[in-house]
């Protein structure tokens, strides 16, 4: 055994270093600059050995080479003039990961914590996720270091609309379909869009998370919240248990917390406290998802200069304010974790003090804020820990939905969308448990969607197996339909398109 624990182990085959470990320690050689990307290479290569163990051919193909290995980066300046009228330069990226079976798909963030690395994590990430949904989409990820908060409305257009005069010629509805992510809400997808609109001069479903006036998708915007909370649950139902009664704790208070936040208590459960990046807030009642509504959007009212979570006790007042570190909702008792920040936000000491005080559940909200020493300590001590790849896949779902919207011209109703949304996600887990289990690692959620989500097939079936089948030759056969393409195994497609 390899690596730090059985969980995310690199075995020593036969004297020899397994193929997995080959290519982490390749990756770690020629990226030491990009951690986040390491981190997440080292959480998806340090689960699918048991996978790659019968199938020595996908090492002479070089599958995992390819996987790891972006299909293309675009990076580019974007110049545009704030109110003062002075020239501002930010970078911009898009990271184009794999197309194997569809678009590229996945959203843009802007931050200025934003660099190649981190692109190139949520990009490897958005490809298994996206697998793991059973709709037609490749991965993708991209953004820039701009920093939307306090920018004005104008600054901000100024802004979408030069990051798009460069992006507008990389993307298309059946090439490369971003969406939003940290930092691009409604707002800034509907500046980028019409940008788009004018350059190219086309209305197609080239972007998602549209505003429902110009072809977006009902249920969008509650999507990854609801998502997360129907994946969790489909696990305490298949433990015979529910939300009714649970105390939830909730880091975050953006886009994907405030639905969370809303679907625990419809279904029973209580969130005892929430947070953002000045402090975080505890409410005896409950919170409340509509204060934090409020909250949020006057954070991102284009005036936000000085909103913080504090104001939700100004419409609460039983509630009390903890100015600091938003990671104090880790302290508290709770039944169920729900971390929706973004990376590397519960680490190893969080863990232990959930973990003590009770916590038996941890659905991820964002992608990847466990760091890997709090995963392994969470599934050393039998908590259900669900990786965000899986339970924040509601979002990027809902917009594999809106892009079949907007192909069809048509628009589905919020329950329909709903409805969809909760039947993929419980399926979803069950996908995710049956492999765990098929690899003899039951409960271990982190293997189970990585090996799932390397097959797009989101069946009990879908695991690194089905692709040793040799694929038909393609010559003579009529091109790939996108239904097929949906169901055929990733890695085939990796063998037989992308050499
Ligand atoms: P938002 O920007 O709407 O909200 C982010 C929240 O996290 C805010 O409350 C923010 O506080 C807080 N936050 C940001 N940085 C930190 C930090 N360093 N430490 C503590 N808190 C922090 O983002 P979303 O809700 O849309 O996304 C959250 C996460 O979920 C990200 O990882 C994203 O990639 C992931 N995700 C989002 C999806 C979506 O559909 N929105 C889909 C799938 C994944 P403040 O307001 O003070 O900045």
């Amino acid at each position: 055994m390899g690596c730090r624990d059985r969980h995310f182990s690199f075995p020593i085959i036969g004297g020899s270093m397994s193929y997995t470990q080959k290519v982490l320690d390749e990756l770690k050689a020629r990226y030491p600059e990009q951690p986040e990307f390491i981190q997440a290479a080292t959480e998806i290569l340090g689960t699918i050995q048991p996978a790659l163990d019968a199938h020595p051919e996908y090492e002479e193909a070089a599958l995992l080479e390819r996987l790891v290995e972006p299909e293309r980066i675009v990076m580019f300046r974007v110049p545009w003039v704030d109110d003062q009228g002075k020239v501002q330069v930010n970078r911009g990226y898009r990271v184009e990961f794999n197309s194997a079976i569809g678009p590229y798909k996945g959203g843009l963030r802007f931050n200025p914590t934003v660099t190649l690395g981190m692109l190139k994590f949520l990009g490897l990430e958005q490809i298994l996720k996206n697998s793991l949904t059973t709709l037609p989409m490749g991965g993708g990820k991209g953004g820039s270091d701009f920093d939307p908060k306090g920018k004005s409305n104008n600054e901000i257009m100024h802004f979408c609309q030069s990051f798009m005069t460069e992006l507008y010629r990389h993307i298309g509805p059946n090439t490369d379909v971003p969406a939003g992510d940290l930092g691009v809400g409604g707002r800034e997808v509907a500046y980028l869009f019409g940008q788009y609109k004018r350059l190219t001069n086309e209305w197609t479903g080239v972007l998602t998370g549209k505003g429902l006036s110009f072809g977006g998708s009902l249920a969008r915007t509650e999507a990854t919240g609801y998502g997360l909370v129907y994946f969790v649950d489909e696990y305490l139902k298949s433990r015979g248990e529910s939300f009714e009664g649970k105390n939830v704790v909730v880091h975050g208070s953006g886009n994907v917390a405030i639905y969370a936040v809303q679907k625990v208590a419809q279904l029973g459960g209580k969130v005892l406290a929430c947070s953002d990046t000045h402090g975080w807030v505890e409410d005896p009642d409950g919170i409340d998802y509509t204060v934090l509504e409020h909250v949020y959007n006057k954070k991102r009212s284009g005036h936000d200069k000085g909103v913080t979570l504090a104001m939700y006790v100004d419409e609460k007042p039983n509630a009390v304010w903890h100015e600091g570190d938003g990671r104090g909702v880790w302290q508290l008792p709770c039944d169920i974790a729900l971390p929706c920040a973004r990376e590397n936000t519960l680490l190893l000491e969080d863990a232990q003090a959930l973990v003590a005080n009770g916590c038996k559940v941890v659905g991820e909200g964002a992608n990847m804020p466990t760091t890997i020493e709090a995963t392994t300590y969470f599934q050393e001590n039998g908590v259900a820990f669900m990786p965000g790849k899986a339970a924040n896949a509601g979002g990027v779902l809902v917009s594999g939905l809106e892009m079949s919207q907007n192909a069809e011209h048509l628009s589905w109703t919020f329950e329909e969308v709903d409805g969809k949304l909760e039947q993929l996600m419980r399926g979803m887990f069950h996908n995710v448990d049956d492999t765990a289990k098929e690899y003899g690692e039951e409960g271990n959620f982190v293997m189970g969607a990585n090996i799932a989500g390397c097959s797009p097939r989101a069946s009990a079936k879908s695991s690194l197996d089905i692709a040793c089948d040799e694929a038909p030759s393609h010559s003579g056969r009529e091109p790939f339909s996108m239904v097929e393409r949906a169901v055929r195994p990733r890695l085939v497609h990796l063998k037989v398109l992308d050499k």
